[in-house]
């Protein structure tokens, strides 16, 4: 198993047991990491806390991404947890209202695309900035992102998301291409369906995840102790060669034609 043994990471992103977020901090915590996360509001504390406290040494702290003043808040205190260093990110973040997942895309409202691409693409940028110093101070390291086939093809009902996924695809290559000087790699992981709060919003879910395992190669669906292994290569020196890049988890769904 890759070890992850001294290595500091942030994970943003965990709402429950389901979250893909909490598959990768299980998979890290395994493989020796020490690791910090977020919730969203006070409502979200008790429910994210009660998953992180059973990770010994964890730090939970509040972070909503569409507030400055919290992003900067949040990396200080974490920053000050790890001694100033950081070995990795993982943003597993992502929003939409409700509306924009079913219909059609031509009918999405100004607000409701600048809402999905600002905390499902920009908060990328906006916590990779708050991360860099920490990163920097560690001699380099790790940033990742979860993608969906939605950013390269029109998938039904997933709309605005799709642009907000593209958009944070080319995030990854930019941010990749600005901090590759200083030894930091930025890499998404496209993720195939998985059974989780944010995905039971798109209209025609349970669908999508049917249509995966059944047209998928590996005939099944994917697990969130899948992406989470994934997630443990990216953070790991073995992935020391990969930046910009977008890393299928999807039981090879994406290669397939008609
Ligand atoms: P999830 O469990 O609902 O996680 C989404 C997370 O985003 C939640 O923790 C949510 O917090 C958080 N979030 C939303 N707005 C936020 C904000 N303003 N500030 C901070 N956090 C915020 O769903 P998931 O499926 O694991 O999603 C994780 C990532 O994987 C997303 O980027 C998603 O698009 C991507 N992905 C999912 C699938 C899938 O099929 N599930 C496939 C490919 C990629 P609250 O719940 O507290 O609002």
């Amino acid at each position: 198993m890759t070890s992850l043994q001294g290595k500091r990471g942030i994970i943003l992103g965990i709402a429950n047991k389901n979250s893909i977020a909490w598959g990768i901090a299980q998979a890290m915590h395994a493989a020796g990491a020490q690791l910090a996360f977020n919730f969203l509001n006070e409502r979200m504390e008790p429910k994210v806390k009660k998953l992180t406290d059973t990770l010994p040494g964890a730090m939970t702290l509040a972070c909503d991404v569409t507030k400055d003043e919290e992003i900067d808040a949040f990396f200080k205190q974490v920053g000050e947890h790890f001694d100033g260093q950081l070995d990795f990110l993982v943003h597993s973040i992502a929003f939409a209202n409700r509306e924009d997942l079913e219909g059609r895309f031509v009918d999405t409202s100004r607000a409701g695309f600048n809402l999905a691409l600002e905390i499902s693409a920009y908060s990328l940028a906006a916590t990779t900035q708050r991360a860099l110093p920490l990163l920097q101070a560690a001699g380099g390291g790790s940033v990742m992102t979860m993608s969906y086939y939605g950013a390269e093809k029109a998938v039904s009902a997933y709309n605005v998301m799709g642009v907000a996924k593209a958009a944070l695809e080319a995030c990854v290559r930019y941010l990749a291409a600005d901090l590759g000087v200083d030894n930091i790699r930025v890499n998404a992981i496209s993720a195939g369906p998985v059974n989780t709060l944010s995905a039971r919003g798109i209209r025609g879910f349970t669908g999508m995840l049917n249509e995966a395992a059944e047209k998928s190669p590996l005939r099944r669906r994917i697990t969130t102790e899948e992406i989470g292994q994934t997630a443990v290569f990216l953070a790991s020196d073995g992935s020391s060669g990969i930046t910009g890049e977008t890393l299928y988890v999807d039981a090879g769904y994406n290669i397939m034609g008609v």
